[in-house]
């Protein structure tokens, strides 16, 4: 297997052709066993191929060239390094590569993995809320189940969240109640 990667690749990194420290790099979530899913990378460019590692803009002008790549695993390193990548020119570029469809699919999903965004609890000006924190009511509430109103300006000790990020819990008149996120300011 790594014979054919390196005989591939005629013994330089896919992407930017240097020999340094060569070694088969498979793109996560890993896809297929075959060989055209997995390029060959220097040390450099591995590294950089890790989902939170700090761009090298200046060595990743070597995508210029790289990114058009017949090989599956190249065109969606190039593609996620593109992205990842805060420069006009490495949008244009990935916006020129013709890539297959299920390439593409494959380069978006590692793309999105590992920074998958976790849905954050917020009050009406969107600022995150915490458990433990307090907040004021913007909006007088009708409470369900009681017969009182929570006032506007009324403030919520303590709150918990809910499994519901639209709604925390908090304690209003010596009950406990779910509080639309929306209608909250935190404190
Ligand atoms: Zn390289």
């Amino acid at each position: 297997m790594n014979t054919q990667l390196f005989d591939r690749a005629e013994s330089a990194c896919e992407l930017c052709r240097s020999s340094d420290e060569l070694a088969a790099f498979e793109p996560q979530p890993s896809r297929s066993q075959d060989l055209g899913d997995r390029a060959l990378l220097c040390a450099l460019c591995k590294a950089q191929c890790a989902p939170d590692a700090e761009l090298d803009t200046n060595h990743l002008h070597c995508l210029h060239e790289s990114a058009w790549s017949q090989v599956a695993a190249v065109q969606v390193l190039a593609y996620r390094l593109l992205s990842r990548l805060n420069e006009g020119w490495a949008q244009e570029l990935r916006d020129q590569l013709y890539i297959e469809e299920e390439v593409l699919e494959w380069a978006k999903n590692g793309l999105n993995e590992g920074n998958e965004e976790i849905e954050l609890v917020r009050d009406s000006n969107g600022t995150a809320l915490n458990s433990g924190d307090s907040v004021t009511l913007i909006k007088d509430l009708d409470v369900k189940g009681t017969s009182f109103t929570a006032k506007r300006g009324t403030t919520v000790k303590n709150i918990r969240l809910s499994d519901d990020p639209g709604h925390i819990e908090g304690r209003v008149n010596g009950v406990t109640i779910m509080l639309k996120t929306e209608f909250l300011k935190k404190l």
